[in-house]
Formats: C-alpha cells, structure tokens, sequence
C-alpha cells in the first residue's frame, strides 16, 4: 500500500494511548481520561501529532480511563468508532463517573457504527492494513485493533498468565486464541509495556 505504519504512545496516569498512523493518516487507540484534554494535547504535541491528524477514535473498550476523552475528541474532529459489541457500553460510562471527573458525556447518535466484518475495510481507507476483532474477557465490550504486520493493541484483556477457571477467564483464553489466530505477534496492552505474544 503506501505510507510507513508508526505507532506512538501518548498516554499518561499508567494508561497507554496509541496513536497508529498511516503517513499523516491517523487512528488514536484509546482515548484519555474524563477532564485531561490538556494532558493529551500536550502529549500529541510533545510527540510531533498534530491533533488535527487524528482522523479517528478508536476505544479499546468503555471504561473511564480508556474512553474518557471519547466526546472531547469529537468535538475537535476525531469521530467515534463504535464497534458493534460495543454500542450499548457508551451510555453506561456515565455511571461511572463522579462530577469532580469532568466527564464529557458521550452522545451516542454521531458516532461511527461499525462491524467487525466492516473493519478492514474501513481500516484500509485509513491507510491500515488490519482488522478489529472482539476480543471480550475484561469486559463484553472489548475490541482489540490487529495489523497485519502482528502488532495487536488489546486493551486490558487480562494476561493469560493471571487467567483462572472462572468462565471470564475461560472468554479472555478464547479472544488470545482469536488473536494467535489472526496473527498477532506484538502486544500493545492499555497499560504497561509492549511485550510479546504469550503462548
Ligand atoms: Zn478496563
């Protein structure tokens, strides 16, 4: 296809945000906590993003520390992806919240609603050679971004090696199947380091 893929991390608060860039086409992967805009802009800045590149949000999954951002983000021009398991998980983030969070409620008639058979192809009009794959375990709504050069952004889905015989543990087994299927080499997890794929 055409431009480099670059991936930078410009999370903070121990919670990693992915900026996945085709060239100057950009998809940011997970989206910031309530009420720190600031911190975001100046991270994009620090690291050479400009926000106006940012074409796309993409949450991992809808919890605060991972969505927080979502409504902001869209106000400044970065829509909403919304995968299809993941719809009715926006409403309930502002059950989540307290006022002193400055949450912006996230409006749930403007965002971009997606399948997951739809995501490669969306993906590509970005410049993105990869899918979006449920990838459930953490909670019901979590999605995992994979490229097809094996870099896998997976949100919190619970490392196999901190798995139990409860059955979350047994659907988070099954989604690090899913991705070992697909392909997935490197993880890029919501919070920590870039590791590689457990097997
Ligand atoms: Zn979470």
């Amino acid at each position: 296809m055409s431009a480099p893929v670059t991936v930078v991390n410009v999370g903070y608060r121990s919670t990693n945000s992915w900026v996945v860039s085709a060239g100057r086409s950009r998809l940011l992967v997970d989206l910031g906590w309530p009420g720190t805009m600031g911190t975001l802009r100046a991270n994009l800045e620090r690291r050479g993003v400009p926000l106006g590149e940012i074409r796309y949000g993409l949450a991992t999954h809808f919890h605060i520390d991972h969505a927080g951002l979502a409504q902001e983000l869209k106000q400044v021009g970065a829509p909403l992806v919304v995968l299809e398991s993941q719809a009715a998980a926006v409403p309930e983030m502002k059950r989540h919240v307290k006022p002193a969070d400055r949450f912006v409620e996230i409006a749930t008639h403007d965002n971009v609603a997606l399948t997951f058979a739809e995501s490669r192809a969306f993906l590509a009009r970005l410049g993105l050679a990869g899918e979006i794959l449920p990838t459930p375990g953490h909670s019901d709504d979590s999605v995992s971004l994979l490229l097809d050069d094996g870099a896998a952004f997976t949100g919190d889905l619970t490392p196999p090696q901190m798995l139990g015989d409860d059955p979350a543990s047994a659907v988070a087994a099954a989604s690090w199947r899913l991705l070992s299927e697909r392909g997935a080499r490197t993880v890029h997890p919501g919070h920590g380091p870039v590791r590689p794929m457990p097997h």
